[in-house]
Order: C-alpha cells, then structure tokens, then sequence
C-alpha cells in the first residue's frame, strides 16, 4: 500500500493484525495461517420474479476453523463483494476470540437493496441463496451458523431456518443452523437488543476504570455524557435508547442517511426512532435542528461517538477534524486503518469494533446452545429458585415482626427478590459478563504493556493469542 493511500477495507483489518502480530512472539508462519481467509464461495443464482429471471450474486466466507461451527451474519446489501465478506469474516474470528464464542469467523453477503423487493419476493430470493449455502453445508448447525447483519433481520432468519429443516428433515438440530431467529421460530429473548446493549455495557466497563476514562480526557461516568450516533438502525437505535434511559447519556446528534438531527440539549431517541419508521428518513422531524451534510456532524463537538452503520465512515479524508475524545465502534471497521493512525496521534480513545459489538454473537450463543439444548434457560430453575427466596422471605418477616418499629423490609424488597431470573434476565446477566471479562482482558494488554498503547491493538492481541493456542493445541 502507498502511504496516504486510503487502504480497503479488508487491507485496514490486516494493517491493525499486522500491527498486533509484530509485537507477538509466533511461532514462523503462523501469523500467515491465522490472517488468511481460508475460503470463499461465490454463488451466482437466478430469480423469477416479475415475469423475468433476475440473476444475484451472494458470497459466503470462511475465514477461520480453528473452532467449528463458523459464525457469523449475512449481510444484504449492494455494496457487498468479495473484499468486503472477507474483512468482516476476520473480524468474526477475532472477534468470537475475545469474547470467548467458541466459534471460528465466517461472514455472507447477497449484493441486492432489499427496498428493491416487496416481502414475498425478499422470501423467495432469501431461501434460494439459502439453498445455495445449505447444499455446500455453508448453512448447518455444526458447521457454519449464519445470523443477522446490515439488510436482514428475524424474518430472513426465519426463512433460512425453515429452508434448512426442508432440506434436512430428520436433523433434531435443524433450529441451530442459524441464529437471531423469531422467538416462535427458536430464537431467544434479547437477541434484536444484543448488540445495542452490549454497546452500552462496553462503556459502562470502560468508565468503571477512571484510568481509562483519564486516557480520553474525560471524567465521571456516562451521565450527562453527550453522544453522537451515526445510524439509528437496529445496533445505533438500541445502544442510544439504553444509554438515554438508563444511564443518563445525553444523545445530541443522530445521522441517518438523508441527513442529520442536532440538539445539544438532548433528541428523544425513541420518537426519532418511530419518526423514522413512519417517514422513510429523519429531513422533516419536528423538534430539531436538521443538517442535510450528515456526515459533518461527525466532527460536532461531543463525549463519545457511535458511528453504528457502513463501514470506512471515519477516514483520512476527516479523522483529522473528528472531535470526539472516546468513539465506540457499534459497526464493524467504521475507522479505517489510515484514520486509525490520525487518531491516535491524537489521543482519541477508540474501542474497538471486534469488542464494542460482540453482543450480537454472544447472544447469538447463547440461542444456538438453547437450540441445541432444547430447552429454554430457566426453564428448570425458576420456580426452584423463587421457593428457596420465599424460605429467606419468610424468615425476614418474621425478624421484622419481632423487631417491631426498629426495622422493617425495604418497600418492594420481597417482589424483588422473590422473583426467579426468567430467560431475558438470564441472557442479559450473561451478556454483561462477557463484556466485562473480554474488556478486562484488553485493558490487561492496554495498561500492562508499555509497547500496547491503544485498545485496538490489544485486541487483537488477546485475540491472536487465542487463535494461536488454538491451533497450537491441534499440533498445527
Ligand atoms: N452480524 C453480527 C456481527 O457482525 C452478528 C453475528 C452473529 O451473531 O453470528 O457480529
């Protein structure tokens, strides 16, 4: 690569891998093993639609085996290729890494606008690039999971499941081919939210370690925090609306295709949301200052930046001017490498996309082993757990009868308490331990090593690590 040349984005990932490995002791040729995609299959099928046959190209690739199944979404898009499946399957193998999914990394895409396709015809193009897949054991259960990604969501999902219980009628595990289902199709509670919510449990890591928060300039924690959002799609909209309602955040910006809402007073994220859905884009919403230049109000004064859309947002041509101390990044490889290096001589704080967005697969997990189990979490527990809380209830009362005036339960304390997790609760609990315990082991690398000066790189570094013990114990 040129200097000064912006890099792809599947040259940005190995520019950051790169970086990492040369501060890694590997063993020769490793490093090569790990970095390559291992396969790509292109799939070239055709459509009646419309009284015409309307032919679409769709990619699935497979970047790591070291753990089976792959993972990873589908993403339905035009601007989908070959470069572009094969940076984001790397990023699911690091990714899957660091938060300790035991999956290898894989990424699809189908080259197509979905707003082009009414319903039935979205169905009937979904379950052909499904039978492509599923027919090369590119969609199965014990091989290669897909999920959701930019373009697709529960319904796709659900269509894929069913595609692959039509073609594998006595599989028991037919459900576990792909994940980020419908719940009546065997998907889980909280999966849709994942990856918001493990945005905003991210950042709660982060400002936990006043350390951390001191390399970004900033103090306190995440109250009164302003923030920009670029992209109010599914990861954008649920990590804003949590950080707005529960942890006291300020949301002044929001970017959206046709434009951006600035209030540094603070947008309601929800009603912008539903103005949203109802109006196709953000232009006319009412209680804003509207900024056709959307992406100028990426450089907007803030706390914290979200860019949570397309990738190579932030890059050279504007990472000089991006004012925000901390940016997380929702979507995948939203900084390119040649930004990457702008801001870091700057001292911007950045959280890295294969961390700040790993909520997504984690739940993701969680609903392929519910799949695999058969039964949903709690199911066995709850009530157990709520008649063990009752003894303790019980005895509580009656310390409070006998202490009279001197103490009593706190108000709602019993209906608290007594209530066993259900699976929501239990997914969540395990969602923020992931986030926390893969945050941990970065901010190890990032504050323990004098050569780690960013969360990036120390990333990929536990992440390397990992691959490479991987294949170490296969005796590769
Ligand atoms: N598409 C999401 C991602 O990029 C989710 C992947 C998954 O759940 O397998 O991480």
């Amino acid at each position: 690569m040129k200097v000064g040349k912006e890099p792809s984005f599947r040259e940005s990932v190995d520019l950051m891998f790169n970086r990492a490995v040369a501060l890694m002791d590997l063993p020769p040729g490793l490093e090569e093993k790990i970095r390559v995609c291992n396969a790509t299959y292109t799939v070239r099928f055709g459509v009646r639609l419309r009284g015409k046959i309307h032919t679409f190209t769709g990619y699935r690739a497979v970047h790591s085996e070291h753990m089976e199944p792959v993972k990873g979404g589908i993403r339905f898009a035009e601007a989908v290729d070959q470069d572009e499946v094969e940076a984001l399957a790397a990023l699911m193998t690091y990714k899957c890494a660091l938060v300790e999914t035991p999956f290898g990394g894989s990424k699809g895409g189908l080259c197509i606008n979905p707003r082009d396709y009414d319903e039935h015809e979205l169905e009937q193009i979904t379950r052909r690039f499904a039978y492509e897949l599923i027919k090369r054991d590119l969609i199965n259960p014990s091989q290669n999971v897909p999920a959701p990604d930019m373009g697709t969501g529960e319904r796709e999902m659900a269509w894929i499941a069913d595609q692959y219980a039509r073609m594998n009628t006595t599989d028991i595990n037919a459900r576990a081919c792909v994940t980020g289902k419908p719940l009546n199709a065997g998907g889980i509670h909280g999966r849709v939210e994942a990856t918001g919510r493990g945005v905003q449990y991210a950042l709660r890591e982060f400002f936990r370690d006043p350390r951390d928060v001191a390399k970004a300039g900033l103090t306190g924690k995440l109250d009164g925090k302003r923030v920009i959002v670029q992209g109010l799609g599914n990861v954008g909209y649920h990590a804003a609306k949590f950080l707005q309602d529960e942890d006291g955040a300020i949301i002044t910006g929001i970017i959206e295709r046709d434009g951006a809402l600035f209030d540094p007073k603070g947008l309601d994220v929800s009603a912008v949301h539903e103005w949203l859905a109802k109006h196709g884009g953000v232009a006319d919403f009412p209680d804003a200052t509207h900024c056709a230049e959307g992406a100028s109000v990426l450089e907007e004064d803030c706390d914290i930046l979200i860019p949570a859309a397309l990738e190579g947002v932030i890059n050279m041509t504007n990472a000089a001017r991006i004012k925000a101390p901390l940016i997380i990044e929702a979507a995948n490889g939203p900084v390119t490498a040649g930004a990457d290096d702008i801001l870091r001589e700057k001292g911007t704080v950045i959280i890295p996309d294969m961390y700040a967005n790993a909520g997504g697969v984690t739940v993701s997990y969680f609903e392929w082993v519910k799949n695999l189990s058969h039964i949903r979490f709690g199911r066995m527990q709850r009530r157990q757990e709520e008649a063990r809380h009752e003894l303790i209830v019980s005895e509580l009362e009656r310390l409070d009868r006998y202490l009279g005036e001197a103490w009593s339960m706190s108000p709602n304390f019993k209906d608290k308490y007594l209530r066993g997790a259900d699976e929501l609760e239990l997914v969540r609990s395990g969602l923020d331990d992931t986030m926390r315990i893969a945050y941990q082991s970065m901010r190890e690398v990032w504050h323990g090593r004098d050569d780690v000066q960013d969360l990036r790189t120390a990333a990929y570094i536990v992440a390397i690590e990992r691959v490479a013990a991987s294949y170490r114990a296969k005796g590769l």
